[in-house]
């Protein structure tokens, strides 16, 4: 195959090139790119589990429990946030289809008054 010998050549000693993080294309400097923010967020629907017995006992147990958790870790159950750097038709296709399970995508309103 002709690709596999372009995997051996030197790297460029120059500035990063950057690529399209999902079908990899270069993305030569002035060219169209796209910056696609990914922020996730815990939802709190104000449901609380009944705790079984003491509700402070529950308390101090799950202090006790974070306590031993890493605060990154913690950090990251609770929000998240991801960027990339995507051409045009890649942006495109995941605004179309995010997960692409072709299902319809619902506007952000739509799906905020589910919520809340
Ligand atoms: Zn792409």
């Amino acid at each position: 195959m002709a690709a596999r010998s372009a995997e051996f050549k030197r790297k460029e000693p120059t500035m990063k090139k950057l690529r399209c993080h999902s079908c990899l294309k270069d993305l030569p400097a002035g060219s169209l790119k796209y910056v696609l923010e990914i922020k996730s967020f815990a939802d709190f629907d104000g449901y609380l589990e009944e705790y079984e017995g003491n509700i402070e006992d529950g308390i101090d147990c799950l202090l006790d429990a974070m306590d031993e958790m890493d605060e990154k870790a913690i950090e990251q159950d609770v929000a998240r946030e991801m960027i990339f750097i995507l051409c045009k038709s890649c942006c495109d296709k995941f605004m179309n289809d995010p997960f692409q399970n072709e299902r319809t995508v619902y506007a952000s309103d739509d799906v905020k008054g589910t919520l809340h």
